[in-house]
């Protein structure tokens, strides 16, 4: 964790990586643009993005908590990824902002609209796939914005998306800080009961784990532990 922040390289990384899938989802809204598939197939597709969206990334973050693995290259960044359990507080900025520097985090991210750019150009799929898999791309940030939300938003706006389920609410989040190996999803937290049953099926949590590391980090004993 101390080479997180003593070690320019890893921030630096962060925005490397924020730029380029900011970068990608422009390119992809760019050629998708003139694929018509009509209104109703649009939000077809929207609908279809959003609950795969909220699964996909659930799945992703149930991964990352199990990672433990402090001591290869990218330790620093597991390392600090493992503090959002204890201090999900963001520094309050602007969405635009936010939606930037929390998209720096997603690594996964870039080879996955790569991906997606590459079946886009070369007509892969059908042109209602296509659109589904751009909005899963997109939406995969803005789930990080919605998280954001979550923990710090005080926007009469931004509650009322909560309580009708579009967004992520304080309700149904606050049980995977509090409790362990729970509630993972953070779109608006929908694909729960699925990635919870695979979470109890395959992973054993993180109270135990990876938590460990940072209260060893927070009492100082860690202050050498990556
Ligand atoms: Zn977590
Ligand atoms: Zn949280």
């Amino acid at each position: 964790m101390e080479l997180y922040r003593s070690n320019k390289i890893y921030t630096s990384f962060n925005r490397l990586i924020a730029t380029l899938n900011v970068s990608l989802q422009v390119v992809l809204i760019y050629f998708i643009w003139d694929i018509h598939i009509g209104i109703v197939m649009q939000i077809a597709a929207f609908i279809l993005a959003f609950m795969f969206t909220d699964f996909l990334n659930g799945l992703v973050h149930m991964i990352m908590d199990h990672k433990e693995s402090y001591d290869s290259f990218y330790g620093p960044l597991v390392a600090n990824f493992h503090l959002h359990h204890q201090t999900p507080k963001y520094t309050k900025h602007a969405l635009p902002i936010v939606y930037f520097n929390e998209t720096g985090a997603k690594i996964w991210l870039v080879p996955f609209l790569m991906l997606i750019l590459f079946f886009l150009t070369n007509n892969s799929f059908t042109p209602f796939v296509l659109h589904t898999l751009v909005y899963i791309g997109i939406l995969s940030s803005i789930a990080e914005v919605s998280h954001y939300l979550c923990h710090t938003s005080d926007s009469k706006m931004a509650h009322f998306l909560a309580r009708i389920g579009i967004l992520l609410s304080r309700e149904h989040h606050n049980p995977h800080h509090e409790a362990d190996n729970m509630n993972y999803a953070f779109l608006n937290g929908m694909s729960d009961p699925l990635i919870n049953l695979i979470a109890r099926t395959f992973f054993t949590g993180y109270k135990t784990t990876t938590d460990q590391h940072y209260i060893k980090y927070a009492s100082g004993a860690g202050a050498d532990q990556r």
